[in-house]
Order: C-alpha cells, then sequence, then structure tokens
C-alpha cells in the first residue's frame, strides 16, 4: 500500500475551540494516515496539547469535524447542536490512544513493572500473570530489562518515561500522542527517550509528536506541521518545512528554535 492508500487514523477539519473569549484553536486541518507520524512544533500557547486534548476526548471541540480511526469525536456544531459520545463510549475510544505527557506521571508505590501492568489488569481484566509477561516484554523493548523491580523515584528522568511508554503501549493502542515528551528532560537524556520513539515509528505505530527536537522531526516525521495562534499555518514534508520555509511566521519561530 503506498502512504496516500492508508486509512485515515486522524482527520481534523476546522477545529475550533475556545476557552471564554479566548479562542485557542481557530480552524485546525489536518490529517495523520495510519502508520504516519506526524510532528507538531509551534510556539508556546499557540494551542498544540489542546488540539491533542481534543483528538484524546480530553477536551470537547466547539466546531468542527474531528474524526479518529474513523469515528466521529464528539463535538458542537455551528447551530449549537451538540453531539456527544456516551462516557462509556469515550473511554472505550481513549483506550485505543495511549499518550504520554512532558512530566511522566508514574505511580510512585508501584514498581515499573507494576506500573506497566495496572492499567491491563484493572481495565482490560488481563490477568496478572499474563500482564507480567507483556510488561516485561514492553520494558525490555524499551530498553529496562534490568529495571523491573526499581521504583520511578530510583530511576532517571529518561527512564520513567521510558517506563511511562511502555505503560502507554501496554493498552495495545492504535495510536500514540506524546506532547513535549522530552521537554522536561536532561540534555543528555533526551536521546534514549528519541531513540525508543523512532524504534515505535520503525514498527509502524502511527504517531502524532508534539516537540521542539527538530532533528527527530525532520528524520522520523512524515509530516510536520507548524502551528501559531491556533491556526496550522505550514504542514508538509519536514525537510522541506525546516530547509525552505514558505511563511515568515515560521521562519520566525524556526530561527529561535534551530
Ligand atoms: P501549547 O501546547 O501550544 O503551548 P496550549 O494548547 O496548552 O498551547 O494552550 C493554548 C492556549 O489555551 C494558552 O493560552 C492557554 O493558556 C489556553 N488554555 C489551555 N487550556 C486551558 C483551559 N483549560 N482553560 C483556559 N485556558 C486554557
Ligand atoms: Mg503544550
Amino acid at each position: 500500500m503506498t502512504t496516500t492508500e492508508r486509512p485515515l487514523m486522524v482527520e481534523a477539519r476546522g477545529i475550533r475551540k475556545r476557552f471564554g473569549f479566548h479562542e485557542v484553536l481557530k480552524g485546525i486541518d489536518l490529517q495523520v494516515r495510519t502508520g504516519e507520524v506526524l510532528c507538531l512544533i509551534g510556539p508556546s500557547g499557540s494551542g498544540k496539547s489542546t488540539f491533542l486534548r481534543c483528538i484524546n476526548h480530553l477536551e470537547r471541540a466547539d466546531g468542527g469535524e474531528l474524526r479518529v480511526d474513523g469515528e466521529l469525536v464528539g463535538y458542537r456544531e455551528k447551530g449549537g447542536k451538540l453531539y456527544e459520545l456516551r462516557e462509556k463510549d469515550i473511554a472505550a475510544r481513549r483506550r485505543t490512544i495511549g499518550m504520554v505527557f512532558q512530566r511522566f506521571n508514574l505511580f510512585p508505590h508501584l514498581t515499573a513493572l507494576e506500573n506497566v501492568m495496572e492499567a491491563p489488569v484493572r481495565v482490560l481484566r488481563t490477568p496478572r500473570a499474563q500482564a507480567a509477561t507483556e510488561a516485561r516484554e514492553l520494558l525490555t523493548r524499551v530498553g529496562l530489562a534490568g529495571k523491573y523491580d526499581a521504583y520511578p523515584a530510583t530511576l532517571s528522568g529518561g527512564q520513567q518515561q521510558r517506563v511511562a511508554i511502555a505503560r502507554a503501549l501496554a493498552m495495545r493502542p492504535r495510536l500514540m500522542l506524546f506532547d513535549e515528551p522530552t521537554s522536561a528532560l536532561d540534555p543528555e537524556l533526551v536521546g534514549e527517550v528519541l531513540d525508543v520513539m523512532r524504534q515505535l515509528a520503525a514498527d509502524g505505530m502511527t504517531m502524532v509528536v508534539v516537540t521542539h527536537e527538530m532533528g527527530f522531526a525532520r528524520e522520523v516525521g512524515d509530516t510536520l506541521v507548524f502551528m501559531d495562534d491556533g491556526v496550522v499555518v505550514e504542514a508538509g514534508d519536514p525537510r522541506e518545512v525546516l530547509g525552505n520555509p514558505q511563511h515568515e511566521r515560521t521562519r520566525s519561530f524556526l530561527s529561535k528554535v534551530l
């Protein structure tokens, strides 16, 4: 299958979101195909996290149409007509989406292995022995084979973030969202997390990654989207956008981060 034939995993058309008088998303259009990596860049406050949260049903858009994995995410139509999913359906859909945040938010009283097992056991009712086997495999995959029994406080930030990635993968997501996953890390720990994400992309995971790591975006991203002030200013092949930005706002932003 060529890339353009792959089904759309995320399809956003004219997504709008306001908080009070502040319109944070002013009509976002973008697409992510299955197996693709979309990197999202832009200044602080441009609406990147809000958009990710809409994909993951943590915020509801005020307008536009958002489909994830072919299914409509709840939204409010122009005329005020409300299309809403039931809580139960939202929970079911959210389970198919993994999310990794800047702060790792591991359970401090659980070991790395227990952190990864927690959701499969509690939510999916996976038998403990099976969940433990799968959790060991996942921790091995993120390079933490020796750390099954370590508590988060004894792990470096990079190791904790890799546990967080394994924990998200334990739910067998169809889509992974990363919101600045390396921004809280010491510089020397960034690489190990990006390596895990790079491997995940190579394994075919569909990913939306908010990041300031332009090297990662260039090498791993299929598409790079530059957002500013609630709009998509520019989108395209990362090498094109980074090498030959078409808009002054993109040039100005890149000159600050590159
Ligand atoms: P980014 O991730 O690009 O830095 P955000 O999506 O976090 O941007 O935020 C975009 C804007 O929306 C910011 O001005 C932020 O203060 C505002 N915002 C985000 N969440 C809320 C909220 N729950 N209530 C009010 N304002 C919010
Ligand atoms: Mg953000």
